[in-house]
């Protein structure tokens, strides 16, 4: 979480190439943002000169800051302290000399916190942050800079990253552990990012930094460090292959709008991946059990492909929630594989559980949608996403990839690629339909019917229990309607008992064996004056209200839930909400 973006160049406009960046970054946390920069007629006079504000950057401006070379920002995702304009980053040391920005939680802050006001700091704002600022100051006065932010940086408990400057230094000291951070170069100017999508715009070549390890980064050049120990270390450099225009909104309003757009290419090109899928499905046979692992939305993906894998192979494979395997892995052993999913490959609650499994002997597949990210390189295998920079907070193409290479494996791995290939055509052509506009003038008008409502229920059986659990995530991170999806067979031991006249209730009835039984739930909920939305390849007399989804077999799963994310984008918008940057939530989840 949170945005950071620092910029070290000749360009006198840093602080706009600083302030475009968080623009980019917004969806990493946007409860208060803000910049700091070094003025270009500083001459010595040791003065930075810092912004800050509550809430969005939305269409704030920076012209009444003065021009650098030096400059950095900060978007921010509150731990220690209220989304205030005091609280935001950057902060600065009780000289106003030294400028930081922080992503993560310094644990041991409250002690040091206490020594350093005993020594005369003052401070100015709630946060664990400020703390470090001032350590980097208290520990500058007696050796170099560097030194100070190593030692600072040593001495921070968690996972944490940060970046600081000096004012007449004219560089950028960075760290990280734990908390991502990739530093980008460029010809007479380098820069660094909490995300490798911002700097797509100005370069391609990056190094991501590895936990343990800090960069000096200046106009010409870079140096990369072990924290611990200050010894240097050669970087490595990657070069990303994301286009500016997969980095922009482009014709769309909004990003989700546009990520979802993009999921009929998607599947495609998953499907045309099948050496890919072969190779994994050699490796997944080696191993004695095998889990699927992620947060969130990939935790749904995960329970998805425990029943494709189960429906298409005939081979069990566990599942399980990232932040609740954590609890259970004491068993796994090297005969054991995690199959671990997440978009941005640095979610905590996804990572942490990766670390311990390899620590007892597991093997790590990656299926993440951020090349170089840290579960990518964790990971003993890889399967990238293919996506593209996903920026909308809720996950939409991510999602619906992780499935479509999922179904890809489970049809590799029974030595039927070709018809894993067939189906995912199947599927990305009938999402194409969901998404045609005649469809979508539908799911407008439902989204009409529902835009007041306060509880939704959607049910399913088999792979449309994961299709249900996501649709209910989508509505109710974007559109803050109630939403629970169950599995529909449960209805009757106790979610029946909610369903009264009107209540909304979508059922997701593919052609499957299981569409008598999904019939039968929707006939349940009906019979209790239920409102039914049956999302279906053709229409029943108890529907209140139709959405057609084309057959696609397994890979339906995928059309089905595409319905489920147009939907919630129509009532947030119909609500007068921002899809891209729900409340209380950001992307890519690096705290615990
Ligand atoms: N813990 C810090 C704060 O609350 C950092 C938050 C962030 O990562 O955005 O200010």
């Amino acid at each position: 979480m949170c945005g950071i973006f620092g910029y070290a160049g000749k360009r006198s406009d840093a602080l706009e190439i600083v302030f475009e960046g968080l623009k980019d970054l917004e969806y990493r946390g946007y409860d208060s943002w803000g910049v700091a920069v070094v003025p270009e007629n500083n001459n010595g006079n040791g003065r930075i000169v810092v912004k800050k504000k509550a809430g969005k950057i939305g269409r704030s401006s920076i012209d009444d800051l003065p021009q650098g070379t030096l400059a950095l920002g900060h978007t921010r995702w509150a731990t220690h302290g209220g989304a205030t304009e005091s609280n935001a980053h950057p902060h600065l040391d009780c000289t106003g000399t030294i400028a930081l920005v922080h992503n993560g939680i310094f644990e041991n802050y409250e002690s040091i916190k206490k020594e350093l006001l005993k020594k005369g700091h003052t401070f100015t704002s709630e946060t664990d942050t400020e703390v470090a600022v001032h350590l980097v100051e208290e520990y500058a006065k007696t050796m170099t800079f560097h030194e100070a932010v190593r030692r600072t940086f040593n001495k921070m408990d968690g996972l944490n990253a940060i970046i600081v400057f000096r004012v007449n230094d004219h560089e950028l000291v960075v760290a990280r552990n734990g908390s991502p951070l990739i530093i980008g170069f460029s010809k007479k100017e380098n820069f660094v990012a909490s995300d490798a999508a911002a700097l797509v715009p100005h370069t391609k070549i990056v190094h991501f930094l590895e936990d343990g390890q800090m960069a000096i980064i200046r106009d010409n050049t870079v140096s990369i460090l072990h924290a611990k120990n200050g010894k240097p270390i050669q970087p490595i450099k990657h070069k990303l292959s994301w286009s500016i225009a997969q980095t922009e909104k482009g014709k769309y309003r909004y990003f989700m709008l546009k990520e979802i757009n993009e999921q009929p290419k998607i599947v495609r090109d998953i499907a045309s991946t099948l050496s890919q899928a072969e190779k994994l499905a050699k490796v997944i046979k080696k191993f004695r059990n095998v889990y699927l692992m992620g947060c969130g939305s990939a935790s749904y993906v995960s329970l998805a492909g425990s029943y494709l894998f189960s429906q298409i192979a005939k081979y069990p494979i566990n599942w399980a929630i990232g932040s609740e395997f954590w609890h259970q892995l004491k068993f796994l052993t090297k005969n054991d594989l995690v199959i671990a999913l997440s978009q941005s490959g640095e979610t905590m609650d996804t990572l942490e559980p990766i670390k311990e499994a390899k620590i007892q002997g597991a093997k790590i597949i990656a299926i993440v949608n951020v090349l170089g990210s840290t579960l990518y390189r964790e990971a003993d295998y890889k399967i990238l996403i293919g996506a593209g920079p996903e920026k909308s907070v809720a996950s939409t193409k991510a999602v619906t990839g992780k499935l479509a290479h999922l179904i890809a494996l489970s049809y590799a791995f029974s030595g039927k690629s070709k018809e894993g290939k067939a189906l995912l055509m199947e599927a990305a052509k009938s999402s194409e339909m969901v998404l045609e506009s005649k469809n979508i003038t539908r799911i407008k008008l439902l989204a009409k019917r529902l835009k007041n409502t306060r509880h939704i229920y959607i049910v399913g059986r088999g792979l449309s229990y994961p299709a249900s659990l996501e649709t209910a995530m989508k509505l109710k991170e974007i559109s803050y309607i109630h939403a629970e999806g169950m599995a529909a067979g449960e209805l009757k031991h106790g979610p029946l008992a909610l369903v009264e006249k009107g209540t909304p209730c979508i059922v997701f009835i593919p052609n499957d064996e299981l569409y008598s039984a999904n019939l039968a739930s929707a006939m349940e909920m009906k019979a209790r004056g239920g409102m039914i939305i049956g999302v279906s390849y053709k229409n029943h007399d108890i529907f209140d209200y139709y959405l057609p989804v084309v057959d696609a077999r397994e890979a339906t799963i995928i059309p089905n839930i595409i319905t489920g994310q147009a939907l919630a984008y129509y009532l947030t918008i119909l609500r007068g909400l921002d899809p891209d940057k729900p409340r209380n939530l950001a992307k890519s989840v690096t705290v615990k």
